[in-house]
């Protein structure tokens, strides 16, 4: 039996740590870097390094590095040994405070959006000290920002940390208006549940579409989908039960709160939860979590899969990213609360939201936009790539009586919404809707269209950066009337001028239907179902607004980021179509050739004999037909990745891939799939969905 409290965090530099190792002084210094973000003089950095050092050692670390996450979309190391030389040639461990808070890894190699070009090819990672250093791997890790030298960011985590600082600084001012004094910092908080593929690793590595791009590009459906609904909750296999055993067991070690884990929905597909944390946290061990989980399937001779879209027809996996804001007093302000004003204050942020997430749509849908999650979204499995908001029955009564001056009824009592007579409503509205990308929880919002492999750092940041605008927004309307009487009258007439303009974002129904998709293009809500309809949004003038206002992102490196999101896009489906062309070149098509090669030496044998074969003939004759037109679809991919790869607009390019290059592969994909259909399994060279999906 593993002892959870013992070995919880047992890798990590905590704060139980940091306490019993520091000097009382250097603590409380850091702890108020930690807190308010301000610089570490060297003095206490070396102290810090040292005791690091000593902790690390202990653990078995020999190295250090600086951790980073760059936008090539995984994270980054460096490992440096500890050893320096000491006096008489001898090796000593040292590590200076220096070397704790910067270090200069070679940039130019990172994906930077041209923002090299117009600076220096330079960079260096910043120790963030309101995240944990840990030790894996005989390292000691140091989650680091990476920026250029004139400070542009060129990683996910910087974004985050000013979004998080401008969050902070409107709320609280915010809050004031609702008489909470003594709210100094408010953070927000995410929760990331993570779904996963597990396969068996002897299958996928005979799949070279797996190994390259992480889906399958080729796979007729199997005959048992998930109609029968028997994988979500359903018991665990022993194999996958072992791993998740051990995989809960590492990123406990690593203080990562891992609390649920189950099936999905989808054969072969799992979930795991931890418990929430602040964003910044929340993101670093959301990106931990990923690597520990690929590295210890790989121990159990597993992959797991962290693909939006590992098999077609098959649910894909995402990211359900719960989002909150908790005040250092203790407060989640996305709780309704008990008593009218906390309720008044709940509502007006929820209000916050609605405007915000109606507002700037565009900005939550492209911050889940990766050419991953365009499998996904829009699937009828997915949330739709258009963005709406789930309330619920309860709240959304609440808002319209609000609207229209209205009576709120709940089964008990009817309350007028009027100044001081607020209701009260039930805290857990239970009803939940699966289909919302944006869906209320009870006491969080939960954003489901992020992809399973995407750092949730931009998502994040962008949400954080548009409730940071309202709550300003607000804060300038109803400032001037704080502590006077007519306070509450002025909140609600704010709130129902509000919900006036912006009721249309609130969608309570199914977000999978046709109807909607119609419904919504009538309310004017954005639909762009791909990157490349996305991302040209980034720069529109009113989110550079916000983005620039709050220290976000200054123009270049808002133009930097689309342009690697669109390059990325680019090489993702040029990977794919290769391997495609690939595979259909050296396993594929010969497979075909040479069983249509075995059915007519049956079909001339038997003719000799005077047998008719009629059925070779006629699967001969078919799979002759679906090898032409295959081999014409290989030869129409190859020409149109080659004409793509010519253009030099980004954006052009992207959407030549997407309109040309991804159009001909799904049409190659359908004909290998009909061909695979009528081929024998003995001859068929990939293991097929059904050997793969229900062989763990
Ligand atoms: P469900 O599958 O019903 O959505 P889970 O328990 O699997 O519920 O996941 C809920 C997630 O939401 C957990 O990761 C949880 O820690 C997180 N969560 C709960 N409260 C908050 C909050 N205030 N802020 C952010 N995340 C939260
Ligand atoms: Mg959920």
């Amino acid at each position: 039996m593993v002892n959870i409290p013992e070995i919880f965090g047992c890798n990590v530099f905590n704060e139980t740590v940091m306490k019993s190792r520091l000097p009382k002084n250097v603590y409380k210094n850091l702890r108020h870097t930690m807190e308010k973000g301000e610089p570490l003089d060297t003095a206490t950095a070396d102290v810090v390094a040292n005791a690091m050092k000593d902790w690390a050692i202990e653990k078995g670390a020999t190295h250090y590095t600086h951790w980073f996450q760059p936008m090539t979309g995984s994270t980054a190391e460096k490992h440096d040994s500890f050893i320096s030389v000491g006096s008489n040639g001898t090796a000593i461990m040292e590590f200076s405070g220096k070397a704790l808070i910067k270090g200069e890894p070679d940039a130019s190699s990172f994906p930077s959006g041209g923002l090299r070009r117009t600076s220096s090819a330079r960079g260096y990672t910043a120790w963030d000290p309101t995240s944990y250093c840990f030790v894996k791997g005989g390292s000691l890790y140091i989650p680091t920002v990476f920026v250029s030298y004139t400070g542009e960011t060129l990683d996910k985590k910087t974004p985050l940390l000013r979004s998080m600082d401008a969050l902070s600084k409107t709320a609280v001012r915010f809050l004031k208006m609702f008489g909470n004094e003594n709210v100094t910092r408010v953070t927000s908080t995410v929760g990331a549940e993570q779904e996963y593929f597990i396969i068996s690793k002897d299958k996928y590595d005979q799949r070279e579409d797996l190994v390259l791009t992480g889906r399958t590009l080729f796979g007729a459906k199997p005959p048992k989908g998930q109609e029968l609904d028997d994988q979500y909750f359903a018991n665990l296999k022993p194999k996958i039960a072992s791993y998740m055993a051990e995989l809960d067991e590492e990123l406990w070690k690593l203080g990562i709160y891992s609390k649920t884990k189950h099936n999905e929905v989808a054969p072969a597909q799992h979930e795991m939860a931890p418990i929430f944390t602040t964003s910044n946290l929340g993101t670093d061990q959301n990106e931990l979590a990923m690597e520990v989980m690929e590295k210890i399937a790989l121990k159990h001779g597993l992959v797991c899969l962290l693909h939006e879209k590992p098999f077609e027809g098959v649910n894909g996996s995402g990211k359900h990213n719960n989002w909150s804001m908790s005040t250092n007093d203790g407060q989640n302000l996305l709780d309704p609360g008990d008593t009218p004003m906390e309720n008044l204050q709940f509502l007006t942020i929820l209000c916050a939201l609605i405007k915000g997430v109606d507002e700037y749509a565009d900005l939550m849908r492209l911050s889940a936009a990766s050419a991953g999650n365009d499998h996904r979204l829009g699937a009828d499995e997915a949330p739709p790539a258009i963005i709406s908001m789930f309330l619920g029955e309860e709240l959304d009564a609440v808002l319209k009586a609000i609207e229209e001056d209205g009576v709120y009824k709940t089964e008990a009592k009817s309350f007028e919404i009027g100044v001081n007579a607020l209701p009260s409503f039930p805290k857990d509205s239970t009803d939940r809707n699966r289909t919302s990308p944006f869906a209320f929880t009870g006491n969080r919002f939960e954003f489901r269209m992020v992809g399973s492999s995407d750092n949730i750092a931009c998502p994040n940041a962008l949400l954080n950066t548009i409730v940071a605008e309202e709550l300003s927004q607000f804060t300038d309307i109803l400032e001037p009337f704080a502590g006077k009487d007519n306070f509450e009258l002025k909140v609600k007439e704010l709130l129902k001028d509000v919900l006036k303009k912006h009721r249309r974002i609130i969608f309570n129904g199914d977000g999978y239907s046709p109807e909607w998709v119609k419904e919504a293009e009538r309310r004017g809500l954005p639909n762009y179902p791909s990157v490349v309809d996305c991302m040209p949004h980034y720069t529109d003038e009113k989110n550079l607004r916000i983005l620039r206002k709050f220290g976000i992102y200054n123009r270049s490196e808002l133009t930097a980021r689309t342009e690697i999101h669109l390059e990325k896009y680019s090489k993702t489906r040029r990977i794919e179509a290769r391997t495609m062309i690939e595979m259909a070149r050296k396993q594929l098509l010969p497979a075909t050739l040479e069983y249509i090669d075995k059915l007519c030496s049956s079909i001339a044998t038997k003719n000799q004999i005077g047998i008719t074969a009629k059925t070779e003939k006629q699967i001969a004759a078919k799979l002759t037909d679906l090898a032409d037109k295959f081999y014409e679809s290989i030869y129409r991919l190859e020409n149109q990745v080659a004409s793509a790869c010519k253009i030099s607009n980004v954006q052009q390019q992207a959407e030549y891939f997407h309109d040309y290059v991804l159009s001909e592969m799904n049409i190659m994909r359908e004909i290998a799939d009909e061909i695979e259909i009528n081929m024998p399994l003995s001859c068929w060279p990939i293991p097929t969905y059904s050997e793969i999906i229900y062989n763990v």
